[in-house]
């Protein structure tokens, strides 16, 4: 159903006020373009949102009564991009390398690193990421929340858990209460080998039942990397919330994934074509090698063909996730537009970030809709994305929980 609000509004959730508001005006703030998608599959027209508090309060068709605060002209104006899938800790170092543990950077200038990378994704239209994960991003999500680093909303799984064939599925429960103990919004679980090692099995059917029970039991989300058919199965057989990548997803693990409710996060070409344009330097580190540049390359065109049997399965569950890492920060939007190129509607690749997305995280009645009661999280790009979507990245305009950090003159 939709909710065209018109008028006020729902009961404010108060999970996602921001705190304080440092500096912020106290009078509603409008927002005006001629343009406006509600994030919900809705191509409003021209319309005027209210913004209080840092939520929206109203959305009124037409234009305002007195001029908006932020007049955004044609701009197409939707709800702020929820990225599933970034790693904001991947970062090239002082050499121009890709950063690794023994590569000399001090934990301060490996900070420093992560919040350009995060203020990067901000103000490429960005406003929520989901981070599978690292420790690190704790401290993170903490001062995102607060408002006073410019950076987006963050939800993580802290470390991720990488079982191998004999870990016992005690050892894996256990691990899984640990994350929750440790604050984890949600579980990242390894299943498959990395695509450059040819993407196999590396977990049991059992112990894929035991780390998503365990965390369904707990009500923890879980997202699963799994490239190889039997991995992506096993993920959906097992309960598990979403799947990561998925290259080799066939037509029957799709139809699962429909039947099951199954979340669906492939990545298609942001990912690939960053390592392979950043080459020189991830190469020779870990399994960055001729081998696996090679399995890069040629896992974008199956990506790509198995993108457009996973759009055209009724009820896959698709969501927006880049699996952003070096390089790759603030470009999130340049998946889109392969998404779309590869046979997803532009409608429905936008709805796949926003109300989707939100819906993935389990935030669908606080972010990811141009609605009365939502967090002001707006992103307007220049042109539009209906119709050409490489309009996705040219993002002009972007504000998140009422504030405005980015507003350029088209
Ligand atoms: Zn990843």
């Amino acid at each position: 159903m939709r909710r065209l609000a018109l008028a006020l509004l729902v009961a404010p959730s108060l999970a996602l006020a921001q705190r304080g508001g440092r500096g912020g005006p106290p009078q509603p703030i409008t927002v005006h373009s001629t343009h406006v998608l509600d994030g919900r599959g809705a191509d409003l027209g021209e319309a005027t949102i209210t913004v209080e508090n840092g939520k929206i309060s109203r959305v009124d068709r037409g234009a305002p009564a007195t001029p908006a605060t932020y007049e955004l002209g044609s701009a197409t104006v939707m709800p702020g991009i929820i990225d599933a899938h970034v790693h904001l800790n991947w970062y090239f170092n002082r050499q121009g390398r890709y950063h690794s543990g023994n590569d000399g950077d001090t934990p301060a200038q490996s900070l420093l690193a992560y919040l350009e990378n995060g203020h990067a994704t901000l103000l490429g239209g960005v406003t929520t990421i989901q981070s599978p994960g690292a420790a690190i991003d704790s401290l993170m999500r903490e001062w995102y929340a607060a408002g006073t680093l410019p950076g987006p909303r963050m939800l993580t799984s802290l470390n991720p858990i990488s079982p191998n064939l004999t870990t016992p599925d005690s050892v894996l429960r256990a691990q899984v209460r640990q994350r929750k103990a440790q604050g984890a919004d949600l579980i990242k679980i390894f299943a498959s080998a990395s695509i450059r090692e040819g993407g196999t099995p590396t977990v049991t059917a059992a112990q894929m039942n035991a780390l998503c029970g365990e965390a369904n039991a707990l009500g923890l989300r879980t997202i699963v990397h799994a490239h190889s058919s039997e991995s992506v199965r096993m993920s959906i057989l097992a309960g598990c919330t979403q799947i990561e990548h998925g290259v080799f997803t066939t037509d029957a693990d799709l139809k699962l994934m429909a039947e099951k409710g199954t979340y669906f996060d492939p990545q298609i070409c942001l990912v690939f074509q960053n390592y392979l344009d950043n080459r020189a330097k991830y190469e020779g580190i870990g399994n960055f090698n001729e081998v696996g540049f090679k399995s890069l390359q040629d896992a974008m065109p199956l990506a790509a063909a198995m993108y457009a049997r996973a759009v055209k399965t009724p009820g896959v569950k698709i969501v927006f996730g880049t699996d952003a890492v070096a390089g790759a920060h603030g470009h999130n939007l340049d998946e889109m537009v392969c998404r779309v190129k590869a046979g997803q509607t532009p409608m429905d690749a936008i709805v796949s970030a926003t109300s989707r997305g939100a819906e993935a995280l389990r935030l669908g009645n606080e972010i990811g809709s141009i609605l009365p009661g939502y967090a002001a999280d707006l992103v307007a790009v220049t042109g539009n994305p209906l119709n050409d979507i490489t309009s996705m990245k040219r993002v002009q305009f972007v504000m998140r929980g009422g504030r405005v950090y980015r507003n350029d003159k088209p």
